[in-house]
């Protein structure tokens, strides 16, 4: 019997009904490049294969893998990565044209910079399905003027359009956690709809605006943009970064790019 790790964030599906329906809103089809992250004991997993007949697997609990890889043989073929996600080079396993189907429920604790990970390989990213911390589900989808919309939102938002499909209890789980989760769908853009011709300096700006969120753009952003470039500026000083959307960012950074050459 393999007893939950709190530190892998272990909290293992149960409920029949819950993974049917991930399954269901997956759609996983034959010849799709399909990933888990997290596999765990297999409760995604096994019903996956079962449909596709291969899947490929990425699990950082060594413990685990023998268990799994010996219950997958029936189901199909899976091929099980024992490594960290958050180091992973998915890149690495692109064998042929197809773009990445990923999903997985993941590890809370580490939800966040795993999909700031990911979004390094949204060019070969088809689309990712995660189980989230509801909160953290809620920040990814949020939009302009709301109270979950912040740093998160906007720079996922940037590479992917977000959709949160249903929530999950915590009596889901095996143990339950202490949140609410929610099952998110990210879809890549194939190109972001509002390219920022400074990536670096777009990612600076967001930072800064959301570091002081109460604070004007001009306050906030005075380390970056001077009152002489806010002049020329298509967006107004005086607003606030909840306000604003992934294109008026884009076009500030733009702008600052532009003036900066
Ligand atoms: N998918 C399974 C397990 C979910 S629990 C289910 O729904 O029942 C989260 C899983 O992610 C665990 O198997 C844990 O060992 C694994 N995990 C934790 N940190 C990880 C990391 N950094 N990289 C890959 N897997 C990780």
């Amino acid at each position: 019997m393999h007893i939950p790790r709190k530190r892998f964030g272990q909290h293992f599906l149960r409920d029949q009904a819950i993974i049917q329906r991930i399954v269901t809103v997956l759609a996983p089809k034959s010849g799709e490049h399909l990933v888990e992250i997290g596999p765990g004991q297999g409760a995604l997993t096994i019903p996956v294969l079962r449909l596709v007949k291969q899947l490929e697997a990425v699990e950082l609990d060594r413990d685990l893998i023998p268990e799994l890889q010996e219950r997958s043989v029936k189901a199909g073929q899976l091929n099980i990565y024992s490594a960290d996600a958050l180091e992973f080079d998915f890149g690495s396993i692109q064998k042929d044209s197809r773009r990445l189907r990923l999903f997985g429920n993941l590890p809370y604790n580490i939800s966040t910079p795993l999909i700031f990970h990911l979004l390094g390989f949204a060019g070969i990213i088809e689309d990712m399905l995660f189980m989230l911390q509801k909160e953290v589900a809620e920040r990814l989808v949020a939009i302009p003027d709301s109270e979950h919309y912040g740093r998160l939102s906007v720079m996922v938002q940037y590479y992917c359009k977000a959709e949160l499909l249903f929530d999950v209890p915590p009596q889901a789980f095996h143990p339950p956690p202490q949140v609410q989760s929610s099952i998110l769908r990210l879809v890549p853009y194939q190109r972001p709809p509002y390219p920022a011709d400074d990536y670096v300096l777009f990612e600076e700006i967001v930072k800064h605006a959301f570091g002081q969120r109460r604070k004007t753009l001009r306050n906030s952003l005075k380390s970056i943009v001077s009152d002489e470039v806010w002049e020329s500026m298509p967006i107004r000083s005086d607003r606030r970064p909840e306000n604003l959307s992934v294109k008026d960012f884009v076009e500030m950074a733009n702008a600052v790019a532009q003036i900066k050459k």
